[in-house]
């Protein structure tokens, strides 16, 4: 029995029919560009989230870099964020010429410590990115007052956290602006890219909506340069089908997290500490530091580099799938040598990079394949 890190098969095959619908649909009104589903989408989604606009876009990544735009953030701005995400966190703010400026992580986690993000607030500071990790909110408290009083932007990266919530408030409502995606592989996958920002704040929806759109208004009169990034109406069509779903798919992922934590803590060989380590068991299981979490992921810590690299072989050679998000914190990529980081600048996100692994967790995973897993890790020689 093989268990996928991901996979789709079972959730497609039981709306198939509702999907093709949909696809027929918008193929006989043909309004494939902006069309009305786009704007129901937009619509289910600002009110999933609290907010008062949803504007649809092309995928996650530009969702960040119209957010950018939309704050004009440019040359001489600083953009606080953390060093532990996916690229594009961090792409949309050097493509503006703006710069970077990393917070370190908590290990437990693994979302940017807001006590970092406080010490790096300076008088260039346009903007902080908080992202909610994993499908679990960063802490934002610490610094929403402040960044209120100086006039700092957040702009939240809830790519993976669509449906998690925030000290009763949902993800990605918090901020200035939130930015989701439908990436294939997040809670709501679409069959495509594509990806959504939500927002209260009325001027900022507008000039988002021009600026997915060449940042024309009327059309073919521009008073900035915006980009192309519309979300299909195709794509908006089919993630209508899945919408519905999306809390139970999380529900699913939380029940298949606690049977990780159940098992694996009875087996002996697991725990889930406060601070990410654990003096007497070989294997860390997520921590929680808020009350909800949607297991985007479920990302497990081992005691060090080796033993991630031979527990990821072993459960390969199992056919159990695994992922490691991610291998190289942002400050060491290649491409952002200029910004003149070194190793050792970031000690919790170098650590969490060498020594995290991700497990199945989606939805239609059976019992037989949880136990698959708990089974092959509780027989792993953790010592060698
Ligand atoms: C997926 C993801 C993105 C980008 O979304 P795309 O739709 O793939 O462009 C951005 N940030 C994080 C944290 C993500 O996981």
């Amino acid at each position: 029995m093989n268990v996928p890190l991901l996979s789709l098969d079972l959730q497609h095959q039981v709306l198939e029919k509702e999907l093709k619908e949909a696809f027929a649909q918008v193929l006989a009104h043909g309004k494939f560009i902006l069309g009305p589903e786009m704007e129901m989408l937009e619509k289910e989604i600002a009110s999933l989230c609290n907010t008062r606009y949803g504007i649809a876009c092309a995928n996650g990544s530009d969702a960040l870099l119209l957010a950018m735009m939309a704050f004009d953030i440019g040359p001489g701005d600083e953009v606080i964020t953390t060093p532990y995400s996916f690229f594009a966190t961090v792409s949309c703010i050097t493509r503006l010429g703006a710069k970077p400026v990393f917070a370190d992580i908590q290990p437990c986690c693994l979302n940017v410590n807001p006590q970092e993000i406080l010490k790096k607030i300076s008088p260039k500071t346009k903007a902080i990115i908080p992202v909610h990790l994993y499908g679990q909110s960063a802490d934002m408290n610490p610094y929403l007052a402040v960044a209120k009083e100086k006039g700092i932007r957040i702009v939240e990266d809830a790519a993976q956290s669509l449906g998690a919530d925030y000290q009763g408030k949902p993800s990605a409502g918090i901020g200035d602006v939130g930015c989701i995606s439908f990436y294939p592989s997040k809670n709501l996958g679409g069959l495509g890219d594509g990806g959504i920002l939500v927002t209260n704040d009325e001027a900022v929806a507008e000039k988002l909506k021009k600026l997915r759109n060449h940042g024309a208004h009327p059309k073919y009169y521009h008073k900035f340069v915006g980009m192309n990034s519309r979300l299909d109406t195709i794509q908006a069509a089919l993630l209508r089908v899945k919408l519905p779903h999306l809390s139970s798919y999380a529900e699913k992922r939380r029940t298949n997290a606690k049977f990780y934590i159940e098992q694996l803590t009875q087996a002996g060989i697991a725990e889930v500490t406060r601070h990410g380590m654990s003096s007497s068991r070989p294997l860390v299981l997520p921590g929680l530091c808020q009350s909800s979490h949607v297991y985007n992921q479920f990302v497990v810590r081992v005691r060090d580099f080796q033993t991630r690299e031979n527990l990821r072989t072993y459960l390969t050679d199992k056919k159990i799938g695994t992922e490691i998000y991610y291998p190289v914190p942002l400050h060491l990529q290649d491409c952002f040598k200029f910004l003149g980081y070194q190793k050792g600048d970031f000690p919790e996100s170098e650590r969490a990079a060498e020594t995290t692994l991700a497990l199945p967790i989606y939805p239609e995973l059976t019992e037989e394949h949880l136990k698959k897993v708990v089974q092959a890790l509780a027989e792993f020689e953790w010592k060698k």
